[in-house]
């Protein structure tokens, strides 16, 4: 293979790594907003938990408030019975006392009801402070592994940019901007090897001339006109890929420019 196809091929495999990088530096916000997704949703739900406690301490507060009034009622009547003159005056004192009575009592229960149900409240909500709490060391350790590896991308990115320029030197200004230019509409492999006489592209066949310059490793050749042997032998001449056929054995170049 000649120098400059193997120099190709290495240009290319650092060309692909800085492709992957750059989209991976891409997908970062949308990675931090998934992350942040999942955050927003523990946060959500203890904000829940926390109003409903909110609420049901004003229902609580609303019952004692309501025993406490029919307490001061009953002392009420208990004056009143100490003044009163006459016997049924008392007994129907002593009646509304009953009545009084019976309606704290039931008032009571709610409140025994109410303050389990408060208990189930505090500690759903206890559940979600630490899934909360969890979540959110989670999510800081992960931004600040994403934090890093966005430095590390950076770096490695700005490094390979400096040592393009010694790579491409030599290289013949024609191949190169044609590499570029493939390299950028498929977004992957601009050179690939010849796999049973078909282009490891597009898989379409090509023509023995192609697949003859290719084997001679001497050149670079290109798929331009794949297609299949008409049975007078001719080729049709469909358009390829494009893409540049370089290297002629998975053993040689292969390695470098397997097809994805
Ligand atoms: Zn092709």
């Amino acid at each position: 293979m000649s120098p400059l196809i193997e120099k190709m091929l290495t240009l290319q495999d650092r060309d692909r790594r800085m492709l992957q990088l750059l989209r991976e530096q891409k997908d970062v916000p949308a990675r931090k907003q998934l992350i942040e997704t999942r955050l927003q949703a523990h946060r959500e739900s203890l904000k829940a938990s926390q109003e409903e406690i909110k609420k049901h301490t004003a229902t609580l507060k609303n019952l004692e408030v309501e025993i406490e009034a029919k307490k001061n009622q009953i002392k009420k009547y208990r004056d009143q019975q100490l003044q009163a003159k006459k016997n049924e005056e008392y007994r129907a004192l002593e009646h509304e006392v009953a009545t009084v009575q019976k309606q704290i009592r039931t008032l009571e229960d709610q409140e025994i009801v109410a303050m389990e149900r408060m208990e189930e409240l505090q500690k759903t909500q206890g559940t979600h402070q630490q899934d909360f709490q969890a979540e959110e060391k989670q999510v800081q350790a992960e931004f600040q592994a994403l934090e890093t590896r966005v430095q590390n991308i950076q770096h490695e990115i700005d490094q390979m940019r400096a040592e393009r320029t010694t790579l491409t030197a030599g290289v013949d200004a024609t191949w190169l901007a044609r590499y570029e230019r493939i390299l950028q509409k498929t977004g992957n492999y601009a050179m690939v090897p010849v796999e049973k006489n078909c282009c490891g592209g597009c898989h379409m066949t090509l023509p023995p001339s192609v697949i003859h310059d290719a084997r001679r490793g001497q050149t670079i050749t290109s798929c331009n006109y794949c297609g299949t042997p008409s049975p007078e032998g001719l080729y049709s001449r469909r358009r390829g890929c494009g893409r540049m056929v370089a290297v002629s054995d998975a053993n040689r170049g292969g390695r470098k420019v397997r097809t994805p």
